[in-house]
């Protein structure tokens, strides 16, 4: 027990790089016992294998820190018992320079030979050497990203080895890892009706991820070219690049898209890492409207863009090695600056935000479950198992829909008067044909305010036009205040506003305007001495057959309140005949226009 407490330690140590120390624990324990550096491994018998079986642990390893140590070598190393078991560690080195020789040893039981599949799980490996004994001897297979993909046995993201054992025998494997990046032994041995049905499962749960992320693209691409909003064009270089760089980590982009080109499936991952995270940062940015909500971290983030773009630049003359570091935190620091940003638009009221948030939650939650499952707090299940995939491509949806919520922001401002904040004329030609046809289908009121300031000219002409201004806004706070949803006030024109009032009758409408006609007298009466004119018309069992004689009956009624000596209201309703309404009608007729 305590011999495989040091050999763990002894592994552990290794991993630190502690060669010395490595040593001269070693040499302590192998004065303290004489057996401790013995072969640690149980062989395994295949007999015992239904369906997979996790071979770690029956693993015994070498390591060469200089890379040359030959396979004749490694045997006569191991016959001296010199490999040893990492017992319940796990074999996951991280960035190494050394090279490690694995050697596993299966042994069949029964009276026939059996077919098994060796499996290694991770697959970003440089170079693997796979060897056998079969009665001819040694055989090898070198494989690995770095040489095409047509050197595995077997066709597959992952490294697959196929093997035979006779009855009644035990056989030894070899294998050699070498990589630059971060080395990961997971090896595993499938029968092979299990491998068949586990890497159908796989294929097809990838193919449903990949799937999403294309559909995204496209769709995102296709919103691009047809509305020329920018926020797609770099969402759609987000989903591509964070889409590749997931595959290139699966294996799948070297099994399919350039299976002939090593340097690219080594040399790809920072290129595509990079790309990610500019077209991340730039789709933030520009979805939050960060430089208008908050300039100084948007600065920052400006900043980084650019410090990823240089990484994106010298990334294809530098080593993977060299680089990953580095890129390691570039990204802790841009997805930070993303929950900063995502965070403070938050809380400044911006809607996409809402969106935004959301999305970096379900990819946390993603991130989160696996954790839970990898600790066993949380069940081991396809939906655990594949938690951060899921995760993140609920994040690619919903960040598809910040920039739809994005887009209706834009479509806001549009429809708004800048001076006033109030709708603009442009929005009223729409809305009340809207509100029109929907009193007709309803058969419900609608009431319309058409109000006109009593002698703006002259006001300006006295106080000036930058006064004048400030009383145009004054009177559209007084009518905002004056009506409550879903009644919207619009400013028609220079000093005359709008109020569209849906499912208000005559009655109601009177004392609508009349709180508006008061409102704005008293509370200009110290200062701007400002009156308005307001006339009304309302919409009921069909009385306008179109929106442009229900605005013209409104805007009768304004011109006689100013005729009857302005500051009042008159309601087309209340009009004394058909005859005074033809008259005022034959006079407004060509000068008033709703378009
Ligand atoms: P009436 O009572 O008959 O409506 O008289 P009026 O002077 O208000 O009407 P008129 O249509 O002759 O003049 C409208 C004035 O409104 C002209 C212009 O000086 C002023 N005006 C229009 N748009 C703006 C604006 O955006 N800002 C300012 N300060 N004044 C404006
Ligand atoms: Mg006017
Ligand atoms: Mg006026």
């Amino acid at each position: 027990m305590i011999d495989r407490v040091l050999q763990t330690a002894i592994g552990r140590l290794a991993h630190l790089g502690s060669r010395h120390l490595r040593l001269i624990l070693a040499l302590l324990l192998m004065l303290g016992s004489p057996h401790l550096l013995a072969d640690g491994s149980s062989s395994l018998s295949i007999d015992q294998i239904q369906g997979r079986v996790d071979l770690r642990p029956y693993l015994v390893l070498l390591e060469d820190p200089a890379g040359e140590i030959e396979f004749d070598r490694v045997r006569e190393l191991d016959s001296r018992g010199e490999l040893t078991s990492l017992g319940d560690a796990s074999p996951n080195f991280g960035f190494t320079d050394s090279a490690w020789w694995v050697r596993l040893t299966l042994y069949n039981d029964g009276d026939t030979a059996r077919r098994m599949v060796i499996r290694q799980d991770y697959p970003l490996i440089d170079h693997l050497e796979f060897w056998a004994s079969t009665p001819a001897g040694w055989e090898k297979i070198s494989t690995g990203d770095r040489l095409p993909f047509s050197s595995r046995p077997l066709d597959n993201r992952q490294f697959l080895f196929p093997i035979e054992l006779p009855a009644h025998s035990e056989s030894r494997y070899y294998l050699r890892f070498q990589t630059e990046g971060s080395l990961n032994i997971g090896l595993y041995a499938h029968t092979p009706e299990d491998l068949v049905s586990m890497t159908a499962e796989e294929y097809l749960a990838l193919g449903i991820y990949y799937g999403g992320f294309i559909v995204l693209m496209v769709y995102n691409l296709i919103m691009f070219m047809t509305l020329r909003e920018k926020a797609f064009a770099y969402y759609t270089l987000y989903v591509l690049s964070y889409g590749l760089y997931m595959s290139v980590h699966n294996g799948l982009s070297f099994e399919y898209l350039w299976p002939n080109n090593p340097w690219l499936a080594n040399q790809s991952l920072i290129v595509l890492l990079a790309l990610s995270l500019f077209g991340a940062l730039r789709f933030t940015r520009e979805i939050l409207s960060t430089p208008s909500l908050c300039p100084r971290a948007d600065k920052v983030a400006y900043f980084t863009e650019w410090l990823v773009l240089a990484s994106l630049l010298i990334s294809p003359l530098l080593s993977y090695k060299t680089l990953i570091i580095p890129m390691a935190a570039l990204t802790s620091l841009v997805c930070l600056e993303m929950l900063v940003l995502g965070v403070l638009t938050l809380f400044l009221g911006s809607r996409p935000a809402r969106y935004y948030c959301a999305a970096f939650g379900a990819l946390l939650g993603g991130v989160f479950a696996y954790m839970l499952k990898t600790f066993g707090l949380l069940p081991h299940n396809a939906l655990t198992q594949n938690a951060f995939q899921v995760g993140s491509l609920i994040e690619m949806v919903l960040l598809s829909l910040a920039i739809g919520s994005r887009l209706n922001e834009i479509k806001q401002q549009n429809n708004l008067d800048a001076l006033t904040r109030v709708h603009n004329r442009r929005y009223f030609n729409e809305q009340i044909d809207i509100e029109f046809q929907k009193t007709v289908r309803r058969n419900l009121p609608l009431s319309l305010l058409v109000l006109d300031i009593d002698h703006f000219k002259r006001f300006n002409d006295t106080y000036g036009h930058a006064r004048g201004d400030q009383v145009l806004r004054v009177v559209a706070q007084i009518l905002s205040r004056s009506v409550r949803k879903p009644g919207t006030v619009y400013r028609y024109g220079g000093e005359e506003f709008a109020v569209v009032l849906p499912g208000t009758d005559e009655t109601d409408i009177a004392a609508v305007a009349e709180r508006i006609r008061s409102r704005v007298e008293s509370e200009t009466a110290e200062a701007d001495r400002i009156t308005v004119s307001v006339g009304a018309a309302t919409q009921r069992a069909e009385r306008f057959r179109n929106p442009q004689t229900f605005f013209d009956a409104a805007d009768t009624a304004l011109y006689l309140a100013k005729e009857q000596g302005r500051n009042r209201v008159v309601q087309h309703d209340h009009l004394a005949s058909e005859q005074a309404v033809m008259a005022l009608d034959s006079r407004s007729s060509g000068q008033t226009n709703m378009g």
